[in-house]
């Protein structure tokens, strides 16, 4: 277990990094970050911040030097910095970042372990898409191998004749065959380098332009009716990947049971509910994970919950947010620069509280 007062080196700077930060501070922990320069909002939650390239390895060691941990809020760290980092100062194995910067890979693993995603195909070139709209089909949608994130590098195609428009952005791409779910949700879990595996409940979530817009529960029958085998799945990854953290996987909820989509080896924008909606928040038991604390229970403690994002102009939004009654709970990010698809801050609504 990691004393009181130990450095937590968390690579990435934004919100989920400020956010754990605040769990780290609260059981008497430093966090210091590590991130390119940006409006890295972690910084005003941290000791200490490193605004360096990710290529630079100096200021990698450096920082690296100040940590008795190191965990990451971004699954895009290049697998390059995280080398610059000794081993055994990661909570966490670096294949999980591996495994999940590509959507190839990810798809693969996932296929080993008995999941099962949306039907695809790997495409570079005019030549390999023209197959992958033959074996898929349409309506599909192509989406870049690695960096996408939030619905940005995705292409939806409605039919073959859209599909002749479209232009490769140069680097690998997955085709997905598009996927009539009913609902969509994730499984977010926490495991402990002992393995004792613990998740929340799953919310409803729901996407506008391919980014969550909220997180609802109860969720409703057919996702309950999912949880479970999704669940499994779920703690199957972790225990390949010898995963130590929060991890969350996101699943289509379809007729047919649930197929998964993506994974995230971090704690989610889907589980920000957690806070105040649960008996332990993701953010805290990824650093009750990663120090060796015991982890928090994972009960729900309200009959209702509805997180929602608030993107683009948050000003506008807080006052009318504070103003309403059922004391919603708001949560900003400090970002300087309110620009169209950011995502700025959430609030939380909870109903009544569970006995
Ligand atoms: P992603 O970045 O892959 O999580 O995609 C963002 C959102 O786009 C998902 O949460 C879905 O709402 C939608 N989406 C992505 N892939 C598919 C698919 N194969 N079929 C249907 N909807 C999808």
């Amino acid at each position: 277990m990691l004393p009181a007062g130990s450095t937590i080196g968390i690579l990435g700077g934004g919100q989920l990094g400020r956010m754990m930060a605040m769990a780290a501070l609260q059981l008497s922990y430093r966090a210091i970050a590590y991130a390119p320069p940006g409006d890295n909002v972690a910084e005003d939650a941290c000791a200490d911040f490193f605004e360096n390239s990710w290529g630079d390895r100096a200021a990698l060691a450096a920082f690296a030097t100040k940590c008795d941990v190191v965990t990451w809020e971004f699954e895009n760290v290049p697998l390059t910095a995280v080398a610059a980092i000794p081993p055994a100062l990661l909570a966490c194995p670096a294949r999980a970042l591996e495994v999940a910067q590509d959507r190839l890979n990810e798809k693969a693993f996932i296929a080993q372990l008995g999941g099962t995603s949306a039907p695809y195909v790997r495409v570079e070139n005019d030549g390999d898409f023209a197959r992958a709209l033959e074996v898929v089909g349409t309506p599909g949608i192509l989406k870049t191998a690695r960096e996408g994130y939030d619905g940005k590098g995705q292409w939806r195609i409605a039919s073959a004749n859209e599909a002749s428009g479209v232009r490769f952005p140069g680097r690998p791409c997955i085709y997905e065959g598009l996927v009539a779910f009913e609902a969509e949700f994730s499984v977010i879990l926490v495991r402990s380098a002992a393995g004792e595996v613990r998740f929340w409940d799953s919310t409803a979530n729901h996407h506008e332009g391919g980014m969550l817009a909220q997180s609802v529960l109860p969720a409703g029958a057919l996702i309950e009716a999912q949880v479970e085998q999704a669940r499994e799945l779920a703690a199957k990854t972790a225990q390949a990947l010898g995963y130590v953290g929060v991890l969350t996987l996101e699943f289509f909820a379809t007729k047919d049971g649930p197929v998964f989509n993506e994974m995230a080896p971090r704690v989610h924008n889907s589980g920000h509910w957690t806070i105040e909606g649960a008996a332990t928040s993701q953010f805290e038991n990824h650093i009750r994970a990663i120090t060796g604390l015991p982890l928090g229970g994972t009960a729900t403690r309200f009959a209702s919950i509805d997180m929602r994002n608030i993107v683009g102009d948050a000003a506008l939004t807080a006052h009318e947010i504070l103003s309403e009654a059922g004391e919603p709970h708001l949560h900003l990010y400090g970002k300087r620069e309110a620009r169209e698809g950011r995502k700025m801050g959430h609030v939380t609504r909870v109903g009544h509280a569970l006995p």
